[in-house]
């Protein structure tokens, strides 16, 4: 056994530098991984994903909010080696095929109400340029030339191209980029850690929406649309909120002409305890956005769903009517039948009840971790969990996810803040064994 493991580490370091050397990897500085190696990953298998050496970590963040069913899921795998010998792609424009037209009826039935339309793009930032697009197209189509703003929420994320950047508040990513970003406004976030003391969740979020009525009222007349990311902010550190925020927002959009989209390329396909966010406020947006989780993690898929009031602003003799916006992908049949794997397995395995009874377990096995000295904020939305460390280290993100690596564990704190966003497949020992872990990484950074 030595000499061959001997000589996978050494196939790993030359992996690793050959990454170094040719890949630029996403999201990184890369000097940092002159003392921060790179993790090589070789095969995964459950929440698992295992290095050439036989390493494994358990992936409790769904390696970036996508994978729902674990890694190498038998179903959609059979799903895609089937769709394989029948039809790898064809272009959308003037073409169709069984996968799209399916998923596109299927999302229909399961979305909130009146959201009969899908329009398809590759990634979630595309999702939020078509969104901002349409809303925008729509207006000029109606004769409303002037209402080409867009408000988002402080401390938003909704993608990192131009277009998204101009709703996403996340000032590392948008200030090197400033110059080239359109300027739009934000609204207070409904995020609960800012509630004054004594303050419920529900009392913060009512005086937000109070915020948001003032700015609406004052430049409606501007804006095409709001934009929100349902129930939790993910990138601002899984920021959560009552749902009665986003009542009080579709009633205000629609009282003064302005569209709701709703991103729920994080939130949606179960995340946080209904199929979508927004059942939780029993409301329909104008736009609903998914990606992420639609394909089970497995491809590259996104999901723009609208109204059909919004589609007939766009159906008449003209071109320049119609909504220009194309990806080479759209639609990719791939894509399309994993995410129709990833429906039927919601279906056949009832996951959203079986999500609840893990999260109560979960719940339960965090409380040590809940009570900890250190932790603050401990805070949970579905399959969604996220706390504070109160640490003295100026660098626990990085320590956190390097100790993380050394039990096992793939953590990849937000700051100080930690979170769980586990494949849906997790087990009750695999809980355990996540929670009662980070226990112990924790201890070792506070
Ligand atoms: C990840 C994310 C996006 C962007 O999706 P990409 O596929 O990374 O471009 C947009 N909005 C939210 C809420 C996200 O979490």
């Amino acid at each position: 056994m030595i000499p061959h493991m001997s000589a996978n580490s050494n196939t790993n370091s030359t992996l690793l530098a050959r990454s170094l050397s040719a890949v630029w990897h996403p999201c990184t500085q890369m000097k940092r991984h002159e003392t921060l190696p790179l993790v090589p990953i070789a095969r995964g298998e459950g929440v698992w994903l295992f290095d050439p050496d036989g390493k494994r970590y358990l992936d409790s963040v769904s390696s970036w909010w996508v994978n729902l069913f674990g890694h190498c899921n038998p179903r959609i795998n059979a799903a895609l080696t089937d769709q394989l010998g029948k039809l790898e792609h064809v272009m959308l424009a003037g073409f169709t095929h069984e996968p799209v037209v399916e998923l596109s009826e299927r999302l229909r039935k399961l979305a909130p109400a009146g959201l009969g339309h899908c329009f398809y793009g590759s990634d979630g930032a595309s999702a939020t340029e078509i969104a901002l697009k349409m809303s925008a197209h729509y207006w000029r189509n109606t004769g409303k030339l002037q209402k080409t703003q867009f408000v988002s929420l402080q401390n938003s994320y909704h993608g990192e191209t131009l277009g998204a950047l101009s709703v996403t508040d996340v000032a590392l990513f948008r200030d090197a980029y400033g110059a080239l970003i359109k300027q739009n406004a934000t609204v207070p976030c409904p995020d609960w850690r800012n509630a004054e003391k004594g303050e419920s969740a529900e009392a913060y979020a009512l005086r937000c929406a109070n915020a948001l009525e003032a700015h609406l009222q004052q430049h409606h007349e501007h804006i095409a649309a709001f934009i929100i990311e349902p129930l939790v902010q993910g990138a601002a550190g899984m920021a959560m909120y009552h749902p009665v925020y986003i009542s009080k927002a579709r009633e205000l959009c629609s009282r003064y002409g302005v569209h709701l989209i709703a991103d729920e390329i994080a939130v949606g396909m179960g995340r946080t305890g209904t199929m979508f966010a927004c059942e939780q406020a029993n409301i329909s947006p104008d736009f609903l956005l998914l990606s992420k989780g639609i394909t089970g993690g497995y491809l590259p898929l996104s999901i723009v769903m609208t109204t059909n009031n919004i589609y007939q602003a766009f159906y008449a003799d003209e071109t320049a009517r119609g909504f220009l916006h194309s990806h080479s992908y759209t639609g990719n049949p791939l894509a399309c039948r994993a995410a129709l794997a990833t429906l039927d397995i919601f279906a056949q395995d009832n996951i959203l009840a079986t999500n609840r009874d893990k999260a109560a377990y979960f719940n339960h096995i965090a409380k040590p971790l809940r009570e900890h000295a250190h932790v603050r904020n401990f805070r949970n939305t579905g399959m969604i969990w996220a706390f504070e460390a109160d640490t003295p280290h100026a660098d626990f993100a990085q320590r956190c996810f390097s100790l993380g690596l050394q039990h096992e564990l793939l953590l990849r704190p937000m700051g100080n803040t930690v979170y769980f966003m586990p494949p849906y497949v997790i087990s009750k020992d695999e809980i355990q064994l996540l929670v009662t872990r980070t226990l112990k990484v924790i201890e070792a950074l506070v």
